[in-house]
């Protein structure tokens, strides 16, 4: 039957740039999920889950067409009902038509909203780089005022503290809004046109098509002519420069160290006024000691910043908004390196042994009884070897074996074994929950 199937016999593995998670990151999974639900209740966010397929032009208006994600990197296709959709790339998109579709402007306002899970982007896979990866989120629906990003920072920033992440760094910049970049970016045209010959194709094609990417190039040689390309900042209309200073302000009073970046503009079309990206940085010295280096890595952990237009622009009323999305996969990476640890499941601190049918359903019972009274108990039921029983007791390291033997079984009792010592009582079949409730 299975030849049938899969006749060369070839073990199935995961498309390329997918990964299973296995128990032991999962953990660490869950471990950032607790810190989002508690970041979440400290700020009042509510939980939002959106599917994972959307229209397909949400995305294309969205995020926008000349975009790297929605160009390059979208997984689409046309359904058997001749419908478009893609794989969500990002979240921000449908947290904006779930706004208008589910008529949250009747809620009380600003709406705070947060999720987490899967996203998808067809890139070239490499370290921290994958193409399904998880993302989590919080947005600020509604609101306008320059407290309401420096929060947002604050979340992220605290957040990531909470899961012991040192040395993290904000980058951040104003892009304003899309009229002052139309005049920015004629000057950045006519700047990179002088140097075009020392630009990668890719950037020579951006200056036609989204000439602001080649200010995030990481080519070399186009960072070099970056560094002295004019800056958006000189560009900004005297409310977005307000709006930015107070921003910093707000980041200087709360603390929260920041470098100022004038080339920073996010690869997402729809981001206005403040744009934000976390990152942790580390010495690669210490890692690459026999070559001497002393480079900076800087691994990127949250993308953010302010989309006033997006709502309009996926077909819905203007409506100021702030938000950021944090990758779950490079925080883990960044807490293996920092040598924080996952948060494990709690250990069974009892085993269940039994010998004969009658003590298995007894077995069965008592589990039940437990469970109520929230005791974690182990147990290897499918075997009937009590040595082998024992012996997975001992690799548990569980503080006590409770046995129920044929007699036991009869008796109403069961044996009560502390692993440590070896010493073992009897005690009545009915008291044996209070009794392990008192001593653990
Ligand atoms: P973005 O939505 O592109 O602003 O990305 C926000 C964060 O998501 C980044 O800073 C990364 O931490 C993470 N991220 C984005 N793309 C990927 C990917 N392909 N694989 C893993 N993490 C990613």
């Amino acid at each position: 039957m299975d030849e049938e199937i899969n006749p060369s016999k070839e073990i199935f593995r995961t498309p390329k740039g997918m990964r299973d998670i296995l128990p032991k990151e999962g953990n660490s999974f869950y471990r950032i999920e607790n810190a989002c639900r508690r970041e979440a209740r400290n700020y009042n966010f509510q939980k939002i889950d959106f599917p994972i397929l959307e229209n397909i032009d949400l995305f294309k208006k969205g995020t926008g067409l000349y975009t790297d994600i929605v160009e390059k990197q979208m997984y689409s296709f046309r359904t058997k009902g001749n419908e478009k959709l893609a794989l969500r790339p990002e979240g921000t998109p449908s947290v904006i038509r779930a706004y208008f579709q589910e008529g949250m402007r009747a809620w009380r306002q600003p709406v705070k909203l947060w999720y987490m899970g899967p996203f998808f982007r067809h890139e070239n896979p490499q370290a921290g780089r994958y193409r399904q990866f998880h993302q989590f989120g919080f947005e600020v629906l509604n609101d306008g005022a320059a407290v309401i990003d420096a929060q947002i920072i604050q979340l992220f920033f605290n957040l990531l503290e909470g899961l012991h992440l040192k040395d993290l760094v904000v980058e951040i910049n104003s892009i304003g809004y899309p009229e002052e970049r139309a005049v920015y970016q004629l000057a950045l045209v006519k700047y990179l046109k002088r140097h075009f010959s020392q630009l990668c194709p890719d950037c020579q094609r951006r200056i036609r098509i989204n000439p602001l990417r080649v200010l995030d190039c990481k080519q070399l040689s186009c960072q070099k002519i970056v560094a002295g390309a004019p800056q958006i900042i000189d560009y900004l209309s005297n409310e977005c420069n307000n709006h930015f200073k107070e921003v910093l302000e707000l980041l200087e009073e709360l603390e929260i160290p920041y470098d100022l970046n004038p080339y920073l503009v996010r690869g997402l079309d729809y981001y206005t006024r403040t744009v934000f990206e976390i990152a942790t940085v580390q010495n690669k010295k210490q890692d690459d000691e026999d070559q001497g280096k002393d480079k900076e890595l800087r691994q990127t952990l949250v993308g953010g910043g302010r989309y006033d237009r997006l709502a309009r622009s996926i077909g819905g009323n203007d409506m100021p908004a702030v938000g950021g999305a944090a990758g779950v996969e490079r925080i883990i990476e960044a807490m293996k390196r920092a040598k924080v640890k996952p948060v494990y499941p709690e250990k069974p601190l009892v085993f269940l042994a039994q010998l004969g049918e009658r003590a298995k359903k007894e077995a069965l019972k008592l589990i039940e009884e437990f469970r109520e009274k929230g005791v974690k108990v182990a147990e290897l039921l499918g075997r009937d070897s009590l040595k082998a029983q024992l012996k997975r007791a001992d690799s548990l390291g569980v503080k006590y074996a409770i046995i129920i033997g044929r007699k036991e079984a009869i008796n109403r009792t069961v044996t009560l074994k502390t692993m440590k010592t070896g010493y073992q009582t009897s005690v009545d079949r009915d008291k044996i929950t209070s009794v392990i409730k008192k001593r653990l």
